[in-house]
């Protein structure tokens, strides 16, 4: 464990979607990031991102890679972690609208709908202000999850401004667990992992 350094290691779930765009931006950050698909290289992290694809693919190649048991007892002893769309649907305590067989990990006590958005407008953008980021935050949707309810300590840090979906919530944070219903990964806007790295770094 390295989370005293200014370069904490960051493991990036690497079962499943897109990869490559939250190394790229948790290196930028500072963070050593690292692959995760099994559970030595677990172990090794000082904390987790799961990235944007398919949910309910990441939920099984969990299970057949052995890592939902490991993953959900990091995040019990206090594991900082990320998830963008598909992590923050594997980041809920429940889920809505997903396969009866689909597993989550409980790292925020939140309902989460899968495709909330619909399939009219599965993808769009928007900004949005975010709780402790300066000026607006570009939001990619890419067949989003929404947020339906939050438990008692969650912190709602963003929801759409305006449209159809004025108020739903799409970031959340409980302790040292943050979630996004969009994509920062893919805009070059790194405040997002930053804070993130931050809070990392923090726990020192
Ligand atoms: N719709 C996907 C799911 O249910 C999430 C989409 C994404 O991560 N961009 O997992």
């Amino acid at each position: 464990m390295n989370a005293t350094s200014s370069r904490p290691v960051v493991g990036v779930l690497a079962l499943q979607g897109d990869v490559r765009e939250h190394v790229a931006a948790l290196a930028e950050c500072g963070a050593e990031a690292v692959l995760v698909r099994r559970a030595e290289e677990l172990a090794a992290v000082d904390a987790l991102v799961l990235p944007g694809g398919e949910s309910t693919a990441i939920s099984k190649l969990l299970q057949v890679f052995e890592l939902l048991e490991p993953v959900r007892q990091r995040l019990r002893e206090g594991m900082p972690a990320y998830g963008s769309c598909a992590g923050m649907i594997l980041l809920a305590s429940e889920v809505l609208d997903t396969r009866a067989d689909a597993e989550h990990l409980s790292g925020i006590d939140m309902t989460v709908r899968r495709n909330a958005f619909g399939r009219q407008v599965d993808s769009f953008e928007t900004d949005l202000d975010f709780a402790g980021l300066d000026g607006p935050v570009r939001a990619v949707f890419i067949r989003a999850p929404w947020v339906e309810r939050v438990g008692p300590g969650v912190e709602v840090l963003a929801r759409v401004p305006d449209g159809p979906f004025a108020g739903r919530i799409v970031a959340a944070r409980q302790g040292d667990v943050v979630a996004t219903s969009f994509h920062p990964e893919v805009t070059g806007d790194l405040r997002v992992h930053r804070l993130f790295v931050d809070l990392v770094r923090a726990r020192g």
